[in-house]
């Protein structure tokens, strides 16, 4: 199957069939590819070649490199089944949300060709006569994109429609575990650049196979004005202080330990609806999974009963089979989630599931059914982001209680309420409410939308990407003052004569 989906994607065989570093598929463990990791000197390499390119682009018009991403845009529409089956394969997310992340590149495309009409700036008064003062949006160089694996391919499309449109070059390391998607992205964008034609140079976008090494040579490099990186916590604190370091720009998105915070006026319907999706939805392993229910006391055992069910009733196994749950990325994170539950059962919690599943069937494959682990307080344990399907369920009995125990953890990714009373719905998102960068009311923390900036604040790194006016941090910002009068006065009315 891997082989037809590729040559439709138009990835040629060398490129992830010849190297020595072996890319296996979480669903079963079977080996999917073999790429070459690429040394620093050809990561130089390339940065070099990022550089005569957005040379090059940078005088493109804006709405034309809108053009260009419109066509990627239409590239992925016509083969968004086989792009989704491949992240599907390679990162073990369920093919309904390999579809989605698709989607979502479509999705981010469109507003991106938009956005090249409106690269906008402001015109400001100036205190002179005779003198215009704008301010303008210039390109800003070869941008530096590191990924994580359990979002193969819309993080990186999120960045990189936008930093085209604005008139940079790309230079993508992705996730030494899903390298396949990005070799099939980047095919589908060459494809895009030939129907475009000799405006787009070569070297616009590249793809830099390697693991963390690859990583730190785009960190280090003073070409690269802009890292956008996005992964771990630990990550990230590794490369915000090199890139800083050189007085480079970083677009950090980091780890979540997002919560719901359920209050007894809620739909219990919806809400438990909710509360699967965003819980057990791919196996826990998204940035935005709930990883915390804070239910209030007057419903918790109702609540917690009907999750234990809905749980139970999940289907788990092969994501391209109609399950609901697939695997677990490696053996590396089941054993963390059996570590993390084991100690939650040595410190008194109550845990229901979590076991592995279909290990007969799939010896290398990690399945394992979603846990639920009652706790009575939030301590460290609960406080740390556990990549895996593990719901922390505490209550609470006031609404301020429940919003300083959704705040008191060290990431603020996104956040939920659920109820039908006006005053705590608007609380929550107000100046007061949840300190996350996302905060939703009546839905689950997870399935953002395109429009909207995308990132959180404290460990989560405080970046953001997508919607909004995200555009500008793929741009260098310019204010300029024109004179066109006869007469030299100087601000402030400095008098120099
Ligand atoms: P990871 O941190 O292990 O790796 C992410 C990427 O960073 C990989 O490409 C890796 O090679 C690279 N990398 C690691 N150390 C580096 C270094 N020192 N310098 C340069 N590059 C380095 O993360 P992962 O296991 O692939 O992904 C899961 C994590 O990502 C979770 O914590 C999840 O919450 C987070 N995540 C966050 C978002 C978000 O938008 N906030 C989205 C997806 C995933």
């Amino acid at each position: 199957m891997i082989e037809s989906i590729m040559q439709r994607l138009g990835v040629v065989d060398t490129r992830y069939r010849d190297g020595d570093y072996a890319v296996t598929s979480p669903t079963d463990g079977g080996e999917l590819g073999r790429v070459r990791l690429e040394s620093g000197e050809r990561v130089q390499a390339r940065i070099d070649r990022a550089q005569a390119a957005f040379e090059a682009w940078r005088r493109v018009p804006a709405p034309r490199r809108g053009e260009l991403v419109r066509l990627f845009g239409e590239q992925l529409r016509r083969h968004k089944e086989d792009l989704g089956t491949l992240v599907t394969l390679e990162c073990g997310k369920i093919y309904q949300e390999g579809l989605g992340e698709v989607q979502e590149m479509i999705d981010i495309c469109d507003l991106a060709v938009g956005q090249s009409r409106q690269l906008y700036g402001l015109t400001i008064a100036s205190e002179r006569p005779g003198h215009h003062m704008r301010e303008s949006w210039h390109p800003l160089g070869p941008i530096g994109l590191i990924t994580a694996f359990n979002f193969p391919v819309a993080p990186w499309a999120w960045n990189a429609a936008l930093a085209l449109v604005c008139g940079n070059s790309l230079l993508w390391k992705p996730s030494e575990k899903t390298p396949l998607c990005a070799l099939a992205c980047q095919a589908l964008l060459e494809r895009a650049m030939a129907e475009f034609g000799d405006e787009a140079p070569a070297d616009l976008s590249q793809v830099i196979i390697g693991e963390r090494e690859a990583g730190e040579v785009l960190t280090d490099d003073p070409r690269v004005p802009l890292i956008s990186a996005t992964g771990s916590t630990r990550m990230g604190r590794e490369v915000a202080p090199r890139v800083a370091a050189r007085f480079g720009r970083s677009i950090l998105e980091l780890g979540g330990n997002n919560a719901m915070i359920l209050a007894p006026s809620a739909d219990l319907d919806m809400a438990v609806r909710a509360i699967l999706f965003s819980a057990v939805g791919t196996a826990g392993q998204r940035c935005t999974t709930l990883r915390r229910l804070i239910v209030h006391e007057s419903v918790r055992d109702e609540v917690v009963e009907r999750i234990k069910k809905a749980y139970a009733g999940v289907s788990i196994g092969d994501p391209m089979g109609g399950s609901l749950v697939g695997p677990l990325i490696d053996a590396q994170a089941f054993d963390q989630m059996q570590s993390v539950l084991g100690t939650a059962r040595e410190q008194g919690a109550k845990v229901f599931g979590g076991e592995r599943r279909l290990a007969d069937e799939y010896p290398d494959g990690y399945y394992v059914a979603p846990a639920i682990v009652e706790v009575d307080r939030q301590d460290e344990l609960v406080k740390h982001e556990t990549f895996a399907p593990i719901l922390y369920v505490m209550s609470y009995r006031g609404f301020d209680e429940a919003l300083a125990l959704q705040n008191d953890v060290p990431q603020g990714l996104s956040s939920c309420v659920f109820t039908t009373d006006v005053r705590e719905a608007e609380a929550f998102v107000s100046d007061v409410g949840s300190d996350c960068g996302i905060a939703n009311v009546n839905i689950g923390p997870s399935g953002a939308e395109i429009g909207g900036a995308f990132g959180g604040e404290k460990d989560t790194g405080g970046g953001r990407e997508s919607g909004s006016d995200v555009w500008k941090s793929y741009m260098r910002r310019q204010t300029n003052t024109v004179n066109y009068s006869r007469e030299l006065p100087l601000a402030q009315g400095i008098k120099f004569d």
